[in-house]
């Protein structure tokens, strides 16, 4: 059985510099924070690359993952696995901080594999925005940016995912409305704490206990009790169903649930 699949981003950190309130992946509300070390990173990537055959995109993200003391370290063991990533390499940004020289240097080494989507919630939060966007053309490096103020928003703006009542009573219900959700279809992964979870979601709501963590629903890369092809077999399970237990308590990333407006800034650190 082979495993190839769309799309995986992996959380180097729960830090972040900005404070949204609707942030999908809810980092402002996080109690544990944790920066990934770069052995942490190791080991994950070689059970990921070991449970997955190929990936078409894999995301580099956080919180902030310029906030990673080992991002440069962490981003050039991505680059070790290349040969298994059929797309691209994707580093997420807020804007706010310069990218470093060295991780420059890097992605222009990887030019061709590269993505660099910075988000951009305007001058007076990603203050650093033009003067990244700049570096990035000058040096030819692959980047798209989100635009997450004024008009023409990406996306049309950003949905409030913080109601965690159940929204769906049977599978049938949440198979529906799950297939209209982009994170569903589009199947993204994401790895967070050394576990592959349907999105980031999914993985606070069991974080939260909010709903359980049920086999079959997360890939335990670490777990070294659990045979490989198990692992893999989790994967392409998780990976083919329609919805999993977070999307009964989720409105989805839908096309037709209404916007709210984006990175706005919480008054105090949660
Ligand atoms: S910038 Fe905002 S949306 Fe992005 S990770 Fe930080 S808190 Fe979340
Ligand atoms: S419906 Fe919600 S929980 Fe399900 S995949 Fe979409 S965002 Fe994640």
């Amino acid at each position: 059985m082979e495993t190839r699949i769309k799309r995986t981003a992996l959380n180097i950190t729960t830090y972040c510099n900005l404070n949204c309130k609707h942030c999908l992946a809810f980092i402002p509300y996080y109690n544990d924070k944790h920066s990934m070390s770069i052995e942490e990173a190791r080991g994950v990537l070689k059970n990921y690359f070991q449970v997955v055959d190929s990936v078409e995109h894999f995301t580099v993200t956080g919180g902030e993952p310029l906030l990673n003391k080992d991002v440069y370290q962490i981003l050039n063991e991505v680059f070790l696995y290349e040969q298994q990533i059929t797309g691209s390499v994707d580093f997420v940004t807020n804007g706010t901080i310069e990218i470093s020289e060295e991780i420059l240097r890097l992605f222009e080494a990887h030019r061709k594999n590269t993505k660099v989507v910075l988000s951009n919630y305007g001058v007076e939060l990603s203050t650093k925005i033009n003067v990244i966007e700049e570096e990035l053309k000058r040096r030819n490096i692959n980047y798209r940016v989100s635009k997450f103020y004024g008009n023409d928003l990406y996306y049309d703006g950003w949905i409030d995912f913080s109601d965690h009542s159940k929204k769906w009573n049977t599978i049938e219900e949440r198979d529906k409305n799950a297939q209209k959700c982009v994170h569903r279809v589009g199947k993204y992964f994401v790895i967070n704490a050394g576990e592959i979870h349907c999105c980031s979601r999914s993985f606070w709501r069991i974080h939260e206990g909010i709903i359980p963590k049920i086999e079959g629903e997360y890939v335990a890369l670490m777990d070294e009790e659990i045979p490989l092809e198990q692992k893999r077999k989790d994967l392409m399970e998780m990976y083919e169903k329609k919805s999993s237990t977070s999307c009964g308590y989720c409105v989805g990333l839908c096309n037709d649930v209404p916007r709210v407006k984006p990175a706005q800034q919480l008054k105090f650190k949660c």
